[in-house]
């Protein structure tokens, strides 16, 4: 029988550190002092197992969000599944823009396009509670993660099945967000990093030789059909795809296109007003 220092020692010879200890933790049960403080501790035979078979797949590429079924984003755990993108810490910046520009709105109605896991809408919900929030996604195993999350960390969200607008009637929103897929078709970085393994709908156009953008062209093709005069349009994008989304934002007659770094200082996230 392996102790919790053999499993994890082992384990390091094949994946990343941090991942070895995630990983022995959750297969466990036990916590980072426990790892730290009592090492020789006895590993039971069915976490062992747990913990060699997820070693193998993280060391075959899989993320480490998807063997273990969840991930954190605004320091709240929403579960995913491989129906569903993995969060991505880059996304606060949306949820930044949008707290910001709901400033001085009452009671605003928020509509996020292609929610998957549910992160953008559900953390919108949660931290502007007089906020009427819809999310749409194509995928209807998508929406049951989203739903799900919205369940269990206690968000209002009105979910509806829909490719972008098209279930959405003439409804209108204050305000409009959401990350689309973006990464062009053959973009090198779709075989790296466990996208493989991510959904490939959640993150390119699928449009071969394109630039990424034929859904944020769609989106802000559509979105003022869904906009008051001031209503807002914010959409996380690659971080080269700024000028071209202020541009499309602009040739649809939306207002001062602007564009926000990220956290790492790359170009993510344009929006402007109606
Ligand atoms: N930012 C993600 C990546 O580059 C892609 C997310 C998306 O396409 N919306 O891996």
């Amino acid at each position: 029988m392996s102790t919790l220092g053999e499993a994890l020692a082992q384990a390091r010879q094949q994946i990343d550190r941090l991942d070895a200890r995630l990983l022995l933790q959750y297969a466990t049960g036990c916590t980072h002092t426990d790892l730290l403080v009592r090492p020789e501790t006895p590993v039971s035979a069915p976490a062992y197992q747990q913990f060699a078979e997820w070693v193998g797949r993280r060391a075959a590429g899989e993320p480490l969000a998807y063997l273990v079924g969840e991930a954190e984003f605004r320091s709240r755990i929403f579960q995913v599944s491989p129906a569903v993108l993995i969060p991505r810490p880059e996304t606060e910046v949306l949820i930044e823009l949008a707290l910001e520009k709901l400033q001085g709105i009452e009671t605003p109605r928020i509509l996020d396009l292609g929610t998957g896991s549910g992160i953008v809408a559900i953390s919108l919900a949660l931290e502007c509670p007089a906020a009427w929030l819809t999310t749409v996604d194509i995928s209807a195993d998508a929406l049951r993660v989203a739903k799900n999350n919205a369940g269990r960390l206690g968000a209002r969200v009105e979910f509806i099945e829909s490719d972008w607008f098209a279930a959405l009637a003439e409804r209108r929103f204050d305000l409009i967000v959401g990350n689309p897929p973006y990464v062009a078709e053959g973009n090198p970085h779709l075989a790296l990093n466990g996208l493989p393994f991510e959904p490939r709908l959640a993150l390119t156009d699928g449009a071969p030789g394109g630039d990424g953008l034929a859904c944020i062209r769609q989106i802000v093709a559509g979105a003022a059909a869904h906009l008051p005069p001031g209503g807002w349009l914010l959409l996380e994008h690659g971080y080269d795809q700024g000028a071209a989304t202020r541009n499309l934002l602009c040739a649809a007659g939306f207002k001062e296109p602007f564009t926000h770094p990220d956290l790492a200082g790359i170009d993510r996230v344009s929006g402007a007003y109606l």
